[in-house]
Parts: structure tokens; C-alpha cells; sequence
């Protein structure tokens, strides 16, 4: 088995570390209540003991005091058992033999819930021999192996028994005997008694430390994943199942004023053990020898009480606050594709870029944030026409996130809204691909990325209007760096132009090469991208009508960017060198194209203002 690694042990330095350090020190004055006699060998125990050990779901060890002395586990070990019996036989087979309602009583008390004919919880005495009962199946060698090898992998290291305890409780422990014989009398548990004693007393007895419990507490709150070894021990079911008889029963006839109080699934032990559990977070485990009159650690309850009212960890009050998943709301008219478009286009796009809205969503995504997640797709929709809903930097999403979202593109809107769910990170994108499809709704995907699904909707609305090109080649009278030539002065560039296909994906201009030319797109679109590490990024796209590679005109450099065919793509050319012979033979056409590139080149940058301007 793998251990704890060497680092966990060793006390690093946190923030957490020294909250515990304090705590530990302020609450040593604590001195109140009495060390349990009743095992002769606990009353060994040193009262000034104190420690507290904290194991977190990504395996990190915090701790302070005596958080490795060994003590027995003591009734800290019944969830474990309880969960260990839900794994083999199912909860319907163990709710026959024990119930889920909290006593009042002492955690040894001998009443039984005779209208059901078996125990009432599993975290008092009766009810954890009747689990052990149900494990209890085998030899006493071979049950104490397989109780042991269990506790082990729950605490992701090798745990053993202190014999002396067992031996002690053996030899005292009639009253357990007395609730083991008056259950068998009712048939509440099955023969042998002696052998079932046997485990329960022996699962009492195992020698841990605060670090120690705290990984099995850890283990129960982590969906029953070790933290340190990984290992998934129990089911997430199993773990739900047991946190949930903690949470009520946990603490004995203390159990009310206690989720009351601090609002954790938690267990205590006669040893003066305390486990408490902040599900999905952390296992907490203390250990102070000294009891109250319930039986429960004095100074062990105290930790637990501040740790939870520090951080606010009770369970009715720690809900995150949902609106924290949508990052920002923009429409088209806020934010463009990276497509250039002309002055028309421009115009036509204003007009209607409120039709368009993308909702950033960031954060693990559950009920709540999902729900949220819907209204504001809904609000969206009531002005938008296409609503994208972009997962980029979306960590998680649980089932009911999965669900809410794959139910969004059917019902948010009317027929004409559509609603697409783009960015996806790729290890979310299988289950939502299979959410979407079990709705219907597997269109939604048909976007890989926002700016794909704005391009395609501003194309739509260019269509719509009838500006976007007929398909036919542009031709260069219509470009608009060559706007206000006369046709004569057009027909001196036709001159020079030399066309050139590419097919889809084909490189036009590579980034560092000479720059001997410059284009005017007549047919389709060219993509301009930049290396940004090991990929290349799409920084800007022209289309019919627009030049690219122009600023060589300026200042003859190398090639500052790729120009990349998005489609097939036609192109009129023109050499520099022979431009500038016609520069300087029709300084008209120079001064006419220097006014027209120098108008782009400011229409660009005011556009590049106004998105950063919209990127708070
Ligand atoms: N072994 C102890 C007993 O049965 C366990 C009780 C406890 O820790 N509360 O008495």
C-alpha cells in the first residue's frame, strides 16, 4: 500500500497550520470534564494531551500539537463499519437491522426500536453490533483482518490493534455483552455473539493518530477517494449514506444541540477522538482525552465549534453565492468578430448588434450556479436572436449542471432564438455532448468557439441585408483601398494585378519572410494569425473587397503575421517594387491610396479601443 508521503508528516508552514497552532495553545486552558475509567486502560491517558490534524481532498496534511500520539479509535470506527456494511449488503438489507433515528440516549443505552425489531442508529453501541454482526462473518482471525486492512486504506497507511485496550475492554465490557445477548434474544443480530463482540471491540481498538483520522474523515467527504492514496474506497452513495447518520446521530444524546452548534457530519469516541467532516473540503480530527457527561471530547467539541463558526463552515449557512458564475454579458454591437469589414458592413452590423449575446460563465458549474446560468440566457434571449453561452472557463459541472445546461437551447427563447454552448474544454465536452443529444439538442455544439458563432451570425446579418458578396469575384474598382480612383487610374492597377488561387488552409504570406507584395481579397476569406506558442492564434480575417499585407506599401519590412486561406481564395497581387513605379508616375493614385490606408488603419484602431474598453 502507499503511504503517507514523507512531506505530509512534516510540519510546512500555512495559514491553516497557524490558526491550529493558536488554537491549541488558547484552548490547553480548557481543563474541564473527566478522562473514561470505564476501559481501565483509557484511564492511562494523559489528560494535557491535545492535538489536531486536518487532511484536505488534494492531500495536504495540517497539523499542531500532539496530533501523533496514538489512541484508540474507539466508537470514531462505527461510520467506518457502518459504511463497510452498506457496501456489501446494500442500505436496504442494512435498514432492516438498523434504523437512522437518533436515541436521546446514551451511546450505551440498551433500548432497541422493538416496533422495528432492530437498532435504532448505527453510531450508538446497539446498533454498531448489529453492523459488526452483519460483518462478523467469517473467523475472528479472519474478520479483524479484513476490519484492519480496511481502516488501513481508509487511513492510506498500515494501522494495527493495541492489544492492551482490546484486552482491557474484553475483560470489562458486560454491558456491551448485555445489549449483544438481549439483541440476539430478539433476533435483531444472528449467533455468534462472542464472535461479533469480538470485532466490535477489536474495531474499537485501533491505534490511530489525528492525522490518520483525519484522512478517513477526509475519505468519507471526498465521494470516499483517499486523499493521499487516491484509492476510492466507498461509493459516493456509501458516503452519502453514512455523513448522513453522522450528521444526525453522530454525536449521542449531544447530536441536536451539535448540528445546532457547529452544523458538521461528525463522530466521537470514548478515547476523546473527535472527527467532523466539511463535505468536498476536508477531514478535521481531534484528540483530547478529557470528557463531558455525553462522553464527547471537551476541548475536541470546542475545536470543532470555533473551526466551523470561524470559517462559516456550517452546513445551512456556507452556501457560495451562484451570480459568481457568469463573468460577462456582451452583445455584437459591444464586441466584433475578428473579421474586417467595410464601412457598409460596419453600419449594417451596428444596426443589429443587440441580436447577438454572449454569456461568459466561469467556475464550477452545480444546481445553483446552473440555474443562474439559465436566467441569464433567458434575459439574454429576450433582445437576442442567437444567445451563446461560452464555457471557457468553466471547471466542472456536476449532473445537475449537465442537465440544466442541455435543456437551455430547447426552451429559453422562441423558435427564432438559438441558443449554443461553445469553448467547451475538452474534458467537459464529452458529457455535455451526451447531455445535449439526450435533449435533442446537439446543434447547440455547432460552434467550437464564440468567435466562430459571431462571424457566422454578423455573415447572416450581411446576408440579410444583401451587402455580403454575391460569390462573384470583387472586382478592384470595389476595394476599398483603391475608393475614389478614377477609372482610369483603375485600370492603370489592373495592369499590375496578378490573380492567384489557394485552396483551403493554404499559407499566402509567412510570418518573417520579405514583404514583395500586397493583396486584395476578391473571393473568400483570409484568416491572419500569430504563433502564440505552440499554436497560432487568429488575430484578425478579411474578406472580399479588403487588402491584407498592405503596410509593406509603408515600410517595406518582413512580414509581421501569417495570412492563411480560410476557404478557397482568390486574390489580386501586386508587386511593391511596381507599385511604387506607379506611386511615383500617378502621384494621384499615391496620395489617394495613402488617404485610404491611413482612414483603415484608424477605423481599426478605434474598433481595438472600443473592445478593450468593453474588457473591464
Ligand atoms: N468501545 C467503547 C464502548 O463500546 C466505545 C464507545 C465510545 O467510544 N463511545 O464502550
Amino acid at each position: 500500500m502507499k503511504s503517507f508521503p514523507e512531506e505530509a508528516f512534516s510540519t510546512g508552514h500555512s495559514v491553516l497550520n497557524t490558526y491550529l497552532d493558536a488554537l491549541v495553545s488558547e484552548l490547553a486552558g480548557l481543563e474541564t470534564g473527566e478522562i473514561a475509567t470505564y476501559i481501565p486502560q483509557l484511564g492511562l491517558a494523559d489528560p494535557k494531551d491535545f492535538g489536531i490534524a486536518i487532511a484536505t481532498a488534494d492531500g495536504r496534511f495540517c497539523k499542531a500539537g500532539n496530533w501523533d500520539r496514538m489512541v484508540t479509535i474507539q466508537s470514531v470506527s462505527k461510520p467506518f463499519m457502518y459504511g463497510e456494511a452498506l457496501r456489501r449488503f446494500g442500505r436496504d438489507t442494512v435498514l432492516t437491522k438498523v434504523g437512522v433515528e437518533p436515541t436521546g440516549e446514551r451511546f450505551n443505552s440498551i433500548v432497541l426500536d422493538e416496533a422495528n425489531n432492530r437498532a435504532f442508529n448505527p453510531m450508538v453501541n446497539s446498533g454498531a453490533i448489529v453492523t459488526a454482526s452483519l460483518l462478523a462473518q467469517d473467523t475472528a482471525a479472519r474478520n479483524e483482518t479484513s476490519m484492519v486492512d480496511l481502516f488501513s486504506r481508509l487511513a492510506g497507511r498500515r494501522l494495527s490493534i493495541d492489544e492492551d485496550v482490546f484486552a482491557s475492554e474484553h475483560e470489562t465490557g458486560h454491558r456491551n455483552r448485555a445489549i449483544a445477548w438481549l439483541m440476539l434474544n430478539s433476533g435483531m443480530i444472528e449467533p455468534d455473539p462472542d464472535l461479533v463482540l469480538d470485532l466490535y471491540f477489536k474495531q474499537c481498538s485501533v491505534l490511530v493518530n489525528c492525522a490518520d483520522l483525519a484522512a478517513m474523515a477526509c475519505t468519507l467527504g471526498t465521494f470516499g477517494r483517499q486523499p493521499v492514496t487516491g484509492e476510492q474506497v466507498f461509493a459516493p452513495e456509501v458516503t452519502r449514506d453514512v455523513l448522513s447518520v453522522m450528521t444526525t446521530c453522530g454525536m449521542y444524546d449531544y447530536a441536536g444541540q451539535w448540528l445546532y452548534d457547529v452544523g458538521l457530519p461528525a463522530k466521537s469516541g470514548v478515547s476523546g477522538m473527535i472527527m467532523a467532516v466539511i463535505p468536498g473540503h476536508m477531514g478535521i480530527a481531534v484528540y483530547s482525552p478529557k470528557l463531558d457527561t455525553v462522553g464527547n471530547s471537551v476541548r475536541g467539541i470546542e475545536v470543532c465549534r470555533r473551526f466551523a463558526r470561524d470559517f462559516g463552515l456550517h452546513a445551512c449557512t456556507n452556501a457560495v453565492d451562484p451570480g459568481g458564475a457568469i463573468r460577462r454579458v456582451y452583445s455584437a454591437r459591444e464586441v466584433r468578430s475578428l473579421r474586417q469589414r467595410t464601412a457598409p458592413e460596419r453600419r449594417a452590423l451596428e444596426a443589429s448588434g443587440e441580436s447577438f449575446a454572449a454569456v461568459e460563465l466561469t467556475g464550477p458549474l452545480h444546481f445553483a450556479t446552473a440555474e443562474r446560468v439559465a436566467n441569464e440566457a433567458a434575459v439574454a434571449a429576450q433582445l437576442a436572436r442567437t444567445v451563446v453561452l461560452d464555457l471557457r472557463r468553466v471547471e466542472s459541472m456536476d449532473a445537475a449542471a449537465l442537465d440544466i445546461l442541455s435543456r437551455i437551447p430547447g426552451t429559453v427563447g422562441d423558435d427564432t432564438t438559438r441558443v449554443y454552448l461553445a469553448e467547451t474544454p475538452e474534458r467537459l465536452l464529452p458529457a455535455l455532448t451526451d447531455a445535449l443529444a439526450a435533449q435533442d439538442a446537439a446543434d447547440a455544439l455547432t460552434y467550437a468557439t464564440t468567435e466562430a458563432a459571431l462571424e457566422a451570425f454578423e455573415d447572416a446579418v450581411l446576408e440579410t441585408a444583401g451587402i455580403l458578396g454575391t460569390g462573384d469575384a470583387m472586382r478592384l474598382s470595389e476595394a476599398e483601398i483603391f475608393k475614389g480612383l478614377s477609372p482610369d487610374e483603375i485600370a492603370v492597377l489592373e495592369g499590375a494585378a496578378s490573380s492567384f488561387s489557394y485552396d483551403p488552409g493554404a499559407t499566402i504570406v509567412t510570418r518573417g519572410d520579405a514583404a514583395l507584395a500586397f493583396y486584395v481579397v476578391a473571393r473568400g476569406v483570409v484568416s491572419i494569425t500569430i504563433p502564440v506558442g505552440e499554436t497560432t492564434r487568429r488575430i484578425s480575417a478579411v474578406g472580399p473587397g479588403q487588402a491584407f499585407g498592405e503596410l509593406a506599401m509603408l515600410d517595406g519590412g518582413a512580414r509581421s503575421a501569417n495570412a492563411v486561406a480560410s476557404g478557397p481564395v482568390l486574390c489580386h497581387a501586386f508587386s511593391i517594387e511596381q507599385i511604387k513605379e506607379i506611386f511615383e508616375a500617378r502621384p494621384n493614385i499615391h496620395s489617394v491610396i495613402l488617404a485610404n490606408l491611413v482612414r483603415s488603419l484608424s477605423d481599426r484602431l478605434r474598433a481595438a479601443n472600443e473592445q478593450i474598453g468593453t474588457f473591464e
